[in-house]
């Protein structure tokens, strides 16, 4: 039941290389190995999926860093972009169901506003905790951590 929890990042992580090096944009990863948690192995990936996603839809210029270190019973994880950042009144919504922040909402085409919340579900099944610090123009970083071990 333990999934590899480096394994998935490393795998999203070379999963979204390609299309970063298209825009110009590195992908670094800092990751321990090997760390083993109790969790789903899809909905973990669909997770790193949804933020690399939109990290790589957010950022025109620079890099994106991904790093995983587990400590005692937890693991904490960031995902860090170089790019249009979360507007300050943005932010406390950017979870919820169909929000898209101003910028993009004006911009046609391209994302539902539910990739956030599917994200935030699988978080909290996970009994974890997330937290997003953000500067327009500067960037944005996604901190989540969690627990190695499901409570029994
Ligand atoms: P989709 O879910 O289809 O990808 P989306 O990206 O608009 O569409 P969410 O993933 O839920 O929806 O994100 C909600 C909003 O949060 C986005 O519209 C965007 O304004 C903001 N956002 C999310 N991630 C970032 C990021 N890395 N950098 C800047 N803004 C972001």
């Amino acid at each position: 039941e333990p999934v590899r929890l480096d394994e998935i990042l490393n795998r999203v992580a070379d999963q979204f290389r390609e299309l970063a090096k298209l825009k110009n944009i590195t992908i670094e990863t800092s990751i321990a190995s090997p760390i083993l948690m109790d969790g789903d192995e899809q909905r973990l990936h669909q997770l790193f999926v949804i933020l690399l996603d939109n990290a790589l839809k957010y950022t025109h210029e620079g890099s994106i860093k991904i790093s995983c270190h587990p400590s005692s019973s937890f693991v904490y994880i960031t995902v860090e972009d170089t790019g249009v950042g979360i507007a300050k009144e943005d932010l406390p919504h950017i979870f919820d169901r169909f929000y898209r922040g101003d910028k993009t909402r004006s911009r046609t085409g391209e994302g539902t506003g539910l990739g956030l919340s599917i994200a935030e579900w699988i978080i909290k099944a996970h009994h974890g905790k997330v937290r997003v610090e953000s500067q327009i123009g500067v960037g944005t970083v996604f901190h989540i951590t969690l627990p190695l071990k499901r409570k029994r």
